[in-house]
């Protein structure tokens, strides 16, 4: 063995003790993951769910991701505050950890080895779940979130006008038949809507005004409008109704 490779071992080696040094105990038993629990409470008609940042910090994921996700199963009002999250409503540890379960198998556990050794990465543009124990590239369920929706109810002598979009399409522009079309936040809004407050909506408006392939996908799923009735322009849906 020449020097250079004899210094080589040893930064590698001290490298690594620096490595196990930094990591969590748990991670080192490496055969058994333990789950990490919520741990939640109830006060008045709010949630407490006292151990949130600590679970997130365990899981080694953003905690906006966790919380967006949680939003996407109980929609409600909710906070972050020192560690904890306020959510209203009552919902019982049970639930919250079930909620929690189906994220860890979502998005911390590998498919293929189902150990949590993964990292969220970006590759091409797409978020996939990277294992660094067996190397396996999984994709990321799709999921979106209520909050990336927004709309606009305009009250008119002429009709009402419901507009909406997905909120990452505002501001840019699409051309259909030589026509360019502004989404503007003036007539599509800059307010967040609930998928309550879509229905609501359309069902209100004399005539609706929609881009967006999630939004126009979720309506499709909910037997709202059909396939057929959407507009692909620049690989955008757009959906326009009109009542009499
Ligand atoms: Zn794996």
């Amino acid at each position: 063995m020449n020097k250079e490779e004899t210094s080589k071992d040893l930064d590698y080696k001290t490298l690594l003790d620096r490595i196990y040094m930094s990591l969590p105990e748990r991670t080192l038993s490496n055969s058994r993951f333990e789950l990490p629990r919520a741990e939640s409470m109830l006060q008045g008609k709010q949630t407490i769910w006292k151990n949130f940042s600590k679970v997130a910090k365990d899981l080694k994921r953003d905690e906006i991701q966790i919380y967006k996700f949680l939003m996407k199963e109980i929609s409600t009002a909710s906070a972050i505050t020192n560690g904890t999250l306020v959510l209203n409503g009552i919902f019982n540890n049970y639930k919250i950890n079930l909620i929690l379960d189906k994220y860890i198998k979502n998005f911390v556990l590998c498919s293929a080895c189902k150990k949590p050794d993964t990292d969220i990465i970006s590759q091409n543009g797409v978020k996939v779940l990277k294992c660094s124990a067996c190397g396996a590239i999984t994709p990321l369920p799709k999921i979106w979130f209520w909050k990336d929706m927004i709309g606009k109810f305009h009250n008119s002598a002429a009709g009402n006008i419901f507009a909406a979009c997905d909120k990452e399409l505002l501001g840019s522009k699409v051309t259909f038949d030589g026509v360019e079309i502004h989404i503007s936040k003036s007539f599509y809004g800059v307010d967040i809507i609930t998928k309550e407050e879509l229905i609501t909506n359309i069902n209100r408006a004399d005539s609706v005004n929609i881009f967006g392939n999630k939004i126009c996908s979720f309506l499709v799923s909910k037997k709202i409008i059909t396939k057929d009735q959407i507009i692909i322009i620049n690989n955008i849906s757009h959906i326009q109704i009109y009542k009499i």
